[in-house]
């Protein structure tokens, strides 16, 4: 068998163009433009390449977007007055502070002091409560990515058995809330799970979140299996010249994808869709600081 492919980049492009037709709309309608404030401290690459990309796309869907970049030695107070000052500005509907942040400030601190129904990240611990306990909350945007790209696949996720490998606060945990509330059979998996092969070829849905290359090969897969992989490594390919690198995902593509009965290739599967939800959310905090109707199926 050869597996379809999930084309997540196509998905996200229609994703963001329904996100650009609601902006569009309330724009219109309630003279509103939705705000997304991105915050980066520090200059890691990756981070600054990340905040580009994040604030250019913004901009394509139509809303505000506002940069604020700040030294890597800035204190852990200046950070948090910005925060205070992000909260109060009722322009701004999405806050995003790119992480990591440098070690001199306390993460959670940062996260818990984003007014909840601004954190697009979905990562305060008053969002991560409500996804819990099957309440309306902001999503973290990976594991929304893949949500949405199961159900469309799918259509209805009840009673298949799901495995997710990795348990981090980011994709893992958040993953299994998601596929619990669309009433699938969860396991989590991590790195002391025992026989994690076998437990593996349960699955009808397999999810893997470990950032570790292609561990998963395509014998650890049920037949038709559907096969969503999270995990960005960057590999040297000397093949493609001196210093060139590539990405694959933590499954092992060649094999999984003639037993699979889908899968998302690394890179243009789950990538995409994380910034695609990333302005969904901003689109639904802003609907709902609004009372504005909410766009169908951007959110879980
Ligand atoms: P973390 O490092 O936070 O978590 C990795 C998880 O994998 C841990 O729970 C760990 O278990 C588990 N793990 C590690 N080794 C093994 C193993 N040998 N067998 C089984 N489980 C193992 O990673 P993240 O969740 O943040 O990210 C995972 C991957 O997804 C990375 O490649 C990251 O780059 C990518 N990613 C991609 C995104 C996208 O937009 N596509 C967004 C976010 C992440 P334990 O808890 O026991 O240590």
């Amino acid at each position: 068998m050869t597996a379809k492919i999930i084309d997540g980049k196509a998905f996200a492009a229609k994703v963001r163009a329904q996100v650009a037709t609601h902006v569009a709309k309330i724009k219109q309608s309630h003279g509103v433009t939705p705000g997304l404030a991105v915050v980066l401290v520090g200059e890691d690459p990756a981070s600054q390449v990340y905040v580009r990309s994040k604030g250019k796309m913004t901009v394509e869907v139509g809303m505000n977007s506002y940069e604020h970049k700040l030294d890597a030695d800035t204190p852990e107070a200046d950070l948090l007055a910005l925060i205070d000052q992000l909260n109060n500005d009722d322009n701004v509907h999405g806050i995003l502070v790119q992480l990591p942040v440098p070690d001199h400030i306390n993460e959670d601190l940062v996260i818990n002091s984003i007014n909840p129904a601004k954190d697009v990240d979905g990562f305060h611990i008053s969002n991560v409560g409500l996804l819990g306990t099957g309440q309306k909350s902001m999503v973290p945007c990976t594991p929304l990515g893949c949500l949405m790209m199961l159900r469309d696949y799918h259509g209805s996720l009840s009673g298949l058995d799901a495995v997710i490998i990795g348990r981090s606060n980011i994709v893992g945990k958040p993953m299994a809330q998601l596929l619990l509330g669309d009433s699938c059979t969860v396991t989590i998996a991590h790195s002391r799970t025992r026989d994690l092969p076998d437990v593996v070829r349960r699955a009808d849905i397999v999810v893997a979140a470990v950032g570790r290359p292609e561990m998963v090969p395509g014998d650890w897969i049920k037949p038709g299996a559907t096969v969503i992989d999270v995990g960005i490594n960057r590999l040297d390919a000397p093949e493609k010249g001196e210093g060139k690198t590539r990405l694959v995902g933590d499954v092992d593509f060649a094999s999984v994808s003639q037993v699979a009965g889908a899968i998302t290739p690394v890179p243009g599967g789950v990538g995409p869709m994380t910034i695609a939800c990333l302005l969904a959310n901003t689109l639904t905090a802003c609907c709902r600081a609004g009372g504005f109707e909410e766009p169908e199926g951007l959110t879980a």
